[in-house]
């Protein structure tokens, strides 16, 4: 734990040591209340709080809004706060800040990246493009903003098939960054797509044979499954769909157990919504049976508490970039609309 001089210019030292460290590694005065501090720096400072469904339960349950990337993306884009502050990952953020260029956009860690994004280098993606010059890029919203700016529309695992299958027909497609996410939409919408070869660390490595293990021993149980799993494991699910999507199958389903492949934190609204379902998680193929994302679970109530405090570290991007990365995300909200798969407001 560091120790931040109050004495001349707080300010400074942090900005010092987030940009060193990407966070704040104070620890908040001891004895208060960290729910009852974050609540009152937010009225204080008009901010809102916006959590993905992977954050750890207690981050989950002092949000304003806590969803999967499309109802992120849509509340980002309709918020009157003066700060967003993103519990979630570092493009998550990015695309906050897009929607939001005059808003200071923060993020507790600055650490929190993808395994997905990470797996598109922006200048390894231009080099890609190249070789298809009649294609347009349909990318997942799982990017950074700079292979944002090299696409055409931008989908979520919520809308990727109903968009893709909208598409004008004679658009030849390259689909980045998740090839299973781009081989389940070929196969629910009948379209050729070129695949850039990405997946997410947390959703490729679940057990094709525990699984089956699993099913045996709970015959009773449905399993159910996000699009960026294995195709070998989304062939055996009984379901598939985005967090969201999962969700609300638990609650509407009349079955009383499913297993669960997804990332873990998506358990804790399922239990809220639903305590009456038994869930299992779905386990991995090595080492412990909960499959975690290591990116998402940097942020804690603590760097929460601080950078509500130092309003650091705070997410920029150069004002080409949100120009060239912002249409295409605008174009997915308005085909989300139109496609009815999200309220209008
Ligand atoms: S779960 Fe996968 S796709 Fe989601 S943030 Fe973590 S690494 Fe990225």
């Amino acid at each position: 734990m560091f120790h931040i001089s109050t004495a001349s210019s707080p300010h400074r030292d942090i900005a010092t040591v987030v940009e060193k460290y990407g966070y704040i590694p104070l620890q908040p005065p001891l004895g208060i209340d960290l729910f009852a501090e974050i609540e009152r720096l937010k009225k204080e400072k008009n901010a809102i709080l916006l959590a993905h469904y992977y954050q750890d339960a207690d981050i989950q349950d002092i949000a304003d809004f806590v969803g999967d990337s499309l109802g992120l993306s849509q509340r980002a884009a309709e918020t009157d706060a003066d700060i967003i502050l993103f519990a979630g990952v570092h493009f998550m953020a990015e695309t906050a800040k897009i929607l939001n260029p005059n808003k200071k956009v923060l993020i507790p860690d600055l650490n929190a990246g993808c395994s997905l994004s990470d797996s598109c280098p922006p200048d390894e993606f231009a080099a890609f493009k190249l070789k298809y010059p009649d294609y347009k890029v349909v990318s997942y919203i799982n990017t950074s903003a700079a292979i944002k700016a090299m696409s055409d529309i931008i989908v979520t695992s919520s809308n990727a098939v109903p968009i893709v299958k909208a598409l004008p027909s004679d658009w030849k497609i390259i689909f980045a960054p998740d090839r299973n996410l781009g081989m389940y939409v070929m196969k629910k919408t009948g379209r050729e797509m070129v695949l850039w070869n990405g997946v997410c660390m947390v959703h490729t490595i679940f057990s094709y044979q525990k699984i089956k293990a699993l099913r045996e021993q709970y015959a009773d149980a449905e399993l159910i499954a996000h699009p960026e799993c294995e195709p070998a494991i989304l062939e055996q699910a009984d379901f598939i769909g985005s967090t969201t999507a999962l969700l609300n199958y638990v609650v509407k389903s009349p079955v009383k157990r499913f297993i669960v492949a997804t990332e873990a934190g998506i358990l804790h609204q399922m239990r809220k919504a639903a305590p009456e379902k038994e869930l299992v998680q779905a386990p991995a193929e090595y080492s412990c049976s909960c499959n975690t994302c290591p990116h998402m679970k940097l942020n804690t109530l603590e760097k929460i508490y601080n950078t509500l405090l130092y309003e650091m570290p705070e997410v920029t991007l150069d004002s080409a970039t949100i120009e060239a990365a912002r249409r295409p995300i605008e174009r997915m909200l308005e085909m989300s609309k139109e496609l009815g798969l999200v309220s209008k407001s």
